[in-house]
């Protein structure tokens, strides 16, 4: 493949569509997808440590394994391409805000790993002393509470995220790259115009620059059609309801708005009639 700045510098010259579309199936072509990693918090039951109490071990041993997913992203940095660290960037801010089982509250995390907290607990106390009375049941309830909390907060977070399937989330940024090739401008350009600040950098490629172009904008772009996209509220002018503006023009809610309308209906119907009869 070509070095993006190549693509990018040769645009800038032929505004050569074929250019963009290169862009793209590389980027998407890319060998790092958006992967999900299964983790867990789990533990061995060791019989013994738990007294050899066969509820406990049988309380435990239910909820020995509870699962999770992570964004899978193991690679190493000598095998990647230029155009990935593009693509990694997009994956990671899909996960991040879109993905409904990646990046959730820290509180699903600690709730999720309540069994295993438990089972450490529970050994800690009969080590302690052998004889203490642990109540299998309670603690089976706590668990299984914890859970369902945890469930609940995946689905009723209040930071809940945007619900976008990943195949729009390709087409939205399919059309932001679109417009950051006519919006880039070479480090000569940029250079001219704003004078120098990457020069220092001991990092600087023109790669670098590219990449660097792409991922913040994607980024600030993203977070943008999010904050677009967030329900909007405002007060009603009439009586200071708060309600979803769903019009640019929104002032008043429903109710207010068809008083007026009615108001408004009547007023011009007299401005009809007085003038009809004169
Ligand atoms: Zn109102």
């Amino acid at each position: 493949m070509k070095l993006l700045s190549t693509i990018l510098e040769e645009y800038t010259e032929t505004h050569d569509l074929a250019l963009i579309e290169e862009f793209k199936e590389a980027l998407w072509g890319s060998k790092l997808k958006l992967k999900k990693r299964k983790l867990s918090y789990k533990y061995k039951v060791v019989d013994s440590l738990l007294q050899n109490d066969s509820e406990l071990i049988g309380m435990f041993d239910k909820h020995k394994k509870v699962e999770y997913f992570n964004n899978q992203n193991r690679y190493s940095y000598d095998e990647l391409e230029y155009i990935d660290f593009i693509r990694i960037r997009v994956n990671n801010l899909y996960a991040y805000h879109f993905d409904s089982e990646l990046y959730l509250d820290k509180e699903y995390y600690r709730l999720l790993s309540t069994a295993a907290n438990k089972y450490y607990e529970v050994i800690g106390q009969l080590k302690q002393d052998g004889n203490i009375h642990i109540d299998t049941k309670e603690i089976d309830e706590d668990i299984k509470r914890s859970f369902d909390l945890a469930e609940q907060v995946k689905t009723n977070s209040p930071n809940k995220k945007m619900t976008l399937t990943w195949d729009k989330y390709v087409k939205l940024v399919n059309g932001w790259i679109d417009h950051l090739f006519d919006l880039y401008k070479t480090p000569e350009r940029y250079e001219q115009e704003h004078g120098w600040e990457y020069r220092n950098e001991v990092i600087f490629t023109e790669e670098n620059w590219v990449i660097n172009y792409f991922n913040k904008s994607i980024k600030g772009k993203t977070l943008n059609y999010i904050r677009d996209s967030m329900p909007k509220y405002i007060i009603c002018d009439k009586c200071g309801k708060e309600l979803e503006v769903r019009h640019k023009n929104t002032r008043y809610c429903k109710v207010c708005l068809k008083e007026r309308t009615k108001e408004r209906r009547k007023v011009n119907n007299s401005k009809y009639y007085m003038k009809n009869k004169k």
